[in-house]
């Protein structure tokens, strides 16, 4: 494999500690867990103690169209790496990264392979968003086993280099020969080998399901096998068990919060890095405010204001509406009733979570530091999870240190994102 160079500013021009590369469904997402806990517990160390020298990738069999109704439903944070559609799609910060789409070209007959595949009676082509420049997906009606068969000796015989993965039964999909979960990670390490250099410390994959063999095949990386994980996965890991595979006690985001453990790879280097102070300030901020809205320690409204209030300095704030205020009409005025965030929140409390997609701290002038954070505030009960409801806001906030451990906001800024802009909105660090 020959990665060609990319000029394009990226995730992979900046030096990293460390790189996760996890599947999604039943793996970061553990779909039974309805309160998403293990979930914001991993998201709380990542947000503190990894995101400022570390990646975050997703490697998912769902298409961007899929990823983001996930995405829409489950606290997950902002990866700065998105690997869609089974290895055939690369995203930064949601644009395709040309160099791979490039390379999976060669060789691809989309045309021709869509046109062969079509002849088939038994396959009826998916939805148009499951449709992507390098995958052809059908549903197989029946007789799977001789047609999958059948297909694969045609595109071999008109010259086609195809890769026809079957699954679920059901689901067929028609990939360049190049394409893979495993194939786009090497891709993407073998482009740090030349520019940045690979993640000093490692590269965890964490995997459910037979589609993620290929991640824990890759060269050089430690493996995390959820405990919930399919029997293909199973097998393989313990045919291929070393010191650098990992199988969890726990499911899902659980199993892989033990594997950041087990590794060592959350930092617990002393002195830490400029900056940890702040970004524990104010994550924790943010996870005690989530705690009050979610009920876990359940106070009035006025008090849950009042102690977000000792957290502020006598800076500026806006409202939500873009008006500049001082520190007591911005207290007032989240406690007040015309305020459709927190008052919302708190009325539906314990119905709620709250969590930072993603954050940047920088260092300013005079010990202050800048923070830019997605904040998240969404509706955790059973079936009511919707993108509609889920509010996403852009954060720009000033610290200052009062005294040795206690941070002060003194400055605040919300802006509200559509959904779908948190992509582009937080600076990569
Ligand atoms: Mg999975």
């Amino acid at each position: 494999m020959q990665p060609s160079k990319t000029t394009q500013q990226g995730p992979l021009d900046r030096e990293v500690r460390f790189a996760l590369v996890s599947d999604l469904d039943w793996t970061m997402v553990d779909h039974n867990d309805h309160t998403h806990d293990k979930l914001l517990r991993l998201n709380h160390v990542w947000n503190t103690d990894l995101s400022h020298d570390s990646l975050l990738v997703y490697s998912t069999g769902r298409s961007p169209h899929l990823y983001e109704e996930l995405a829409a439903e489950v606290p997950l944070l902002v990866p700065d790496i998105l690997v869609c559609s089974v290895g055939t799609e690369i995203l930064f910060q949601g644009v395709p990264h040309k160099p791979w789409s490039d390379f999976l070209d060669r060789g691809w007959d989309r045309e021709k392979t869509l046109e062969i595949a079509q002849a088939e009676p038994a396959l009826t082509l998916q939805d148009a968003s499951e449709q992507r420049p390098h995958k052809i997906s059908f549903k197989v009606s029946s007789g799977s086993d001789a047609v999958v068969q059948e297909l694969t000796a045609k595109l071999k015989q008109a010259g086609l280099e195809v890769n026809v993965i079957y699954s679920a039964g059901v689901d067929l999909d028609l990939l360049p020969a190049a394409a893979s979960k495993g194939k786009a990670l090497a891709f993407l390490l073998e482009e740090m080998d030349g520019g940045a250099g690979r993640p000093r410390d490692g590269v965890l994959v964490a995997g459910d399901s037979g589609n993620d063999i290929e991640l824990f095949a890759v060269a050089g990386v430690h493996g995390c096998m959820v405990a919930n994980a399919h029997p293909e996965l199973r097998a393989w890991c313990d045919a291929h068990a070393s010191s650098t595979l990992f199988q969890a006690s726990e499911d899902g985001p659980g199993g892989i919060f033990q594997a950041l453990e087990h590794f060592e790879f959350v930092e617990h280097a002393e002195p830490r890095p400029a900056g940890v102070a702040v970004r524990r300030a104010v994550v924790g901020m943010t996870t005690a405010a989530a705690e009050l809205f979610c009920g876990i320690a359940p106070q009035p409204l006025t008090d849950t204001v009042a102690r977000l209030g000792e957290f502020l300095s006598d800076g500026f704030f806006y409202k939500h509406e873009g008006v500049e205020c001082g520190k007591q009409e911005y207290l007032d005025y989240l406690g007040g009733p015309g305020y459709g965030g927190m008052a919302q929140v708190a009325a539906g409390r314990g119905e709620w979570r709250e969590w930072l997609g993603a954050i940047v701290v920088r260092e300013g002038v005079a010990n202050t530091w800048k923070v830019e954070a997605v904040e998240r505030v969404q509706p955790f009960k059973a079936g009511d999870h919707t993108g509609d409801v889920r509010r996403t806001y852009r954060v720009c906030m000033e610290l200052q240190e009062a005294e040795p451990g206690r941070w002060l906001v003194s400055r605040q800024v919300y802006e509200t994102l559509k959904p779908g802009e948190a992509y582009n909105s937080v600076p990569a660090a």
